[in-house]
């Protein structure tokens, strides 16, 4: 369920929305095999009794790291006229690199300026994870969210920064550690206007 309604608002005038992505055809006893030939294939005895258990709970794990949850969300009419920006920070960002199905986290800062509706804050983190649960790229994960908000919310304009840091680079390779990749995707007045735009990045923490 949705958070409560502001006061005074009848409930004919919210707007609910079922947020969901088609959900990937998950084979868990194919993804166990799977599992179990690429221990083999490293070297390892995926019969031993430390790697018994391993392909289930490898394959169980990835299909729950790959799947969104759905949910309702809930608009309310922007009656107070508020024209300021509406700003989530620091909301935790978990997702899975598409080249190296190893994990990258960090945070995003998710902003709009209301138009004609607003959302519950939480609803902001719900609609990040939904696209985080994927094989991503951190750059289409934050065009994905503020794509998705400018399509549904219809408001003056959004704005998505990620901060994340990947284990693929920070284990491996050139073991960059520390370092976090900054990615951000901007809709409407704050894409257009270099005052909101300068706004946002300010509040974000993430202004050059
Ligand atoms: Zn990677």
């Amino acid at each position: 369920m949705s958070g409560p309604a502001p006061a005074g608002v009848p409930v004919e005038r919210l707007d609910r929305l079922r947020v969901a992505r088609p959900r990937p055809a998950l084979d868990l006893p194919a993804a166990e095999r799977a599992v179990a030939a690429l221990l083999r294939a490293l070297g390892r005895d995926p019969a031993s009794a430390h790697l018994a258990e391993t392909p289930r709970r490898v394959a169980d794990a990835y299909a729950e790291l790959l799947t969104g949850r759905q949910f309702d969300l809930t608009t309310f009419p922007n009656d107070d006229g508020y024209d300021g920006l509406v700003l989530a920070r620091q909301v935790p960002v978990h997702s899975l690199c598409e080249h190296h199905l190893l994990p990258f986290t960090g945070v995003a800062h998710i902003g709009y300026l209301p138009g004609e509706r607003i959302l519950g804050l939480s609803k902001l983190a719900r609609v990040l994870e939904l696209f985080a649960r994927d094989l991503q790229v951190q750059e289409r994960l934050t065009q994905q969210v503020a794509d998705w908000l400018q399509e549904n919310l219809a408001p003056r304009g959004v704005g998505v920064v990620v901060e994340a840091s990947h284990l693929c680079m920070s284990l491996r390779g050139v073991r960059a550690e520390g370092s976090r990749t900054i990615t951000s995707a901007l809709h409407g007045a704050l894409r257009e206007d270099p005052r909101t735009r300068a706004e946002f990045f300010a509040l974000t923490g993430t202004a050059a």
